[in-house]
């Protein structure tokens, strides 16, 4: 592990969220379960 790559983490603190364009904000993809995009989320 190399402590100084960081920017191939996800960042969870942005500020900016956006309605998924998977699930289209629902979080619940079209079979009735949780969006794998989103997690449920409704965005990302
Ligand atoms: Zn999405
Ligand atoms: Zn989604």
């Amino acid at each position: 592990m190399t402590p100084d790559q960081e920017d191939a983490r996800p960042v969870d603190l942005t500020p900016k969220r956006w309605q998924c364009c998977h699930c289209g904000g629902t979080g619940v993809d079209s079979h009735g379960e949780t969006c794998p995009h989103c997690e449920g989320l409704g965005f990302c």
